[in-house]
């Protein structure tokens, strides 16, 4: 019985673990980065394009909204 219980939880303890991985999985950006910056419209490099994916703004809006986001979070 007690072996039982314990397997039990162990399988829901991984299946809870996989649902984590899973769901940080489908949070990274997987998409194809944009030609053209959504904040601006100016045109993406296509060298910063392929340095990394999900990529949709320019270096200099990105630059903006890092800031923005660093200071919207303070740790
Ligand atoms: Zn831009």
């Amino acid at each position: 019985m007690e072996t039982c219980i314990s397997d039990k939880a162990t399988k829901t303890e991984l299946e809870h673990i996989a649902q984590i991985l899973a769901q940080r999985e489908a949070n990274k950006p997987t998409f194809e980065s944009f030609e053209y910056c959504e904040e601006c419209g100016e045109e993406i490099p296509e060298k910063r394009r392929q340095f990394s994916k999900g990529i949709t703004r320019c270096v200099d809006c990105q630059s903006i909204v890092d800031i923005k986001n660093k200071g919207v979070i303070r740790r």
